[in-house]
C-alpha cells in the first residue's frame, strides 16, 4: 500500500460541529511552532486570555482556553466543582446535559435531575421546585444551546434561580459562544466553558474556560483534592498566569495560534455583528425550509439561531439525503442523536458557516435531494 499525503476533501460543513474553518485561521496554524515557554508566545497567551475575556463578557481574571476538546471543558468544570458525596442539580434535556450527569457521578457526584422534554428548554420554575425541595445542592449545572435537539434554555433565569438558593453555577455554552449572547458577568454565571469548532470558525480540540472569584474561592477551599491532576484550575494556572510561568503540560501551540486568530476575527466584526449574522441567517434558511415544505423541529424563543434543526418528512430515508447532499454537493449535515435519531436533521449555521452563499446552495440540495 502506498500512502500519499492526506488531503481532505472541502467540504461545507452545516453539520452541528465542527464548522468550517476561517483561512485566517487555517494560515495562523500553519505558522512555525515555537517554544511554549518562549517569551512571545506568553505574549499571544495573555492577548488570547484578553480576547476570551472580552467574548465571554467577563472581567474574570481566571480565563483561558483547556487543552482539549469541548468534552474536557464539561469535564474540567465538573472536576473542579464537585466533591464525592456532594449533590449537584443537572438540568437534563438533551444529550449534552446527560453527559454531564454522567461526569457529575464519575466524580463521586450526587446528580438530582432537573428534565424538560427533549428540543424544550428548561424550565426555571422546575429547577427552583427542585431546589426548594433539596436544600443542600451546592452546584447548578445547565447547557445555554442543547445542540442535540435545537433547544436553547434561559440561563439568565436558571442562574438567578440558582444564586437564590446559594448555589453556584455551571454553564455549557460550547454551541452558543459567538453565535448568540452570552453574558458571563450581567447573567453571573460562576464557571463557564465553550468550544472552539462550533461559532468561533476554529478548528476543535480547544475549550475556553472562564471562573470567576466566587468559584475560585470555592475551588481553593475544597476539602478533598480535584480528582483529575490534568484538569485542577490551580495547576494549570501556573502556566497561564501570574509573572513567572512554569511548565505544566505542552500547551497545543498552533492551536492556540488558531484560537487567537479566530476570536480576533469575532472582535473585527463585532460580537454584536456576529450575533446579528447568526440570526439574519437564520431567517433566511427557515423561510427557505418552509418553501421547500420542510418543518422546524423546533420553534418560537428557544430556537437556536445557530442550529436548525428539521423534521425529516413522512417516508423519506433522512440517511440517504444526507448521503445526496455529501456526495453531489458536498455538503455535510447532522443526524438526529439518541432518542431523535432517524426522526430529524441538524443543520449547523455557525460561525464562517453562517452565509447566503451556503444557504442557498444547501436549500437547493435539500430540494433536489427530496
Ligand atoms: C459539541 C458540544 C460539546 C462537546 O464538545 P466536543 O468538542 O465535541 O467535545 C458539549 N456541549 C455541547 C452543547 C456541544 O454542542
Amino acid at each position: 500500500m502506498k500512502i500519499n499525503s492526506f488531503r481532505p476533501p472541502d467540504r461545507i460543513l452545516m453539520g452541528p460541529g465542527p464548522s468550517n474553518v476561517h483561512p485566517r485561521v487555517l494560515q495562523a496554524m500553519a505558522r512555525p511552532t515555537i517554544g511554549h515557554l518562549d517569551p512571545e508566545f506568553i505574549r499571544m497567551m495573555d492577548e488570547l486570555k484578553v480576547l476570551l475575556r472580552d467574548t465571554f463578557l467577563t472581567k474574570n481574571e481566571v480565563t483561558f482556553p483547556i487543552s482539549g476538546p469541548g468534552s474536557l471543558g464539561m469535564e474540567a468544570a465538573v472536576a473542579n466543582m464537585v466533591e464525592p458525596g456532594m449533590k449537584v442539580a443537572v438540568c437534563v434535556n438533551g444529550a449534552f446535559g446527560g453527559r454531564i450527569r454522567e461526569m457529575v457521578e464519575r466524580h463521586g457526584g450526587i446528580p438530582v435531575v432537573v428534565d424538560a422534554p427533549w428540543g424544550q428548554p428548561i424550565d426555571p420554575a422546575k429547577l427552583e421546585d427542585t431546589l426548594s425541595k433539596n436544600k443542600d445542592v451546592k452546584v447548578v449545572a445547565f447547557v445555554h444551546a442543547e445542540t442535540s435537539t435545537g433547544a436553547r434554555s434561559d440561563i439568565a433565569a436558571l442562574s438567578k434561580v440558582a444564586h437564590k438558593y446559594g448555589c453556584l453555577t455551571i454553564a455549557d455554552t460550547v454551541t452558543s459562544f459567538g453565535g448568540i449572547p452570552v453574558k458571563v458577568d450581567d447573567w453571573e454565571l460562576d464557571v463557564v466553558y465553550s468550544g472552539s469548532q462550533k461559532c468561533l470558525s476554529c478548528p476543535p480540540g480547544l475549550s475556553p474556560i472562564t471562573f470567576n472569584d466566587r468559584a475560585v474561592d470555592y475551588v481553593k477551599k475544597r476539602k478533598t483534592k480535584v480528582s483529575s491532576w490534568f484538569m485542577d484550575v490551580s495547576l494549570i494556572l501556573s502556566y497561564w498566569s501570574g509573572a513567572k510561568r512554569t511548565y505544566h503540560h505542552t500547551a497545543p501551540i498552533n492551536a492556540l495560534y488558531g484560537l487567537h486568530e479566530a476570536l480576533l476575527l469575532v472582535q473585527e466584526e463585532g460580537l454584536d455583528k456576529a450575533w446579528a449574522r447568526h440570526e439574519k441567517n437564520a431567517a433566511m434558511f427557515r423561510a427557505g425550509l418552509e418553501k421547500i415544505g420542510l418543518k422546524s423541529f423546533v420553534t418560537g424563543e428557544s430556537s437556536l439561531p445557530e442550529l436548525a434543526i428539521v423534521t425529516v418528512p413522512d417516508g423519506v430515508n433522512e440517511a440517504a439525503v444526507r448521503d445526496h447532499l455529501l456526495n453531489k454537493y458536498n455538503i455535510e449535515i447532522g443526524a438526529g442523536l439518541g432518542q431523535l435519531a432517524g426522526k430529524i436533521w441538524r443543520i449547523g449555521l455557525m460561525g464562517y458557516t453562517s452565509n447566503e452563499k451556503n444557504i442557498k446552495l444547501c436549500l437547493k440540495a435539500l430540494k433536489d435531494a427530496l
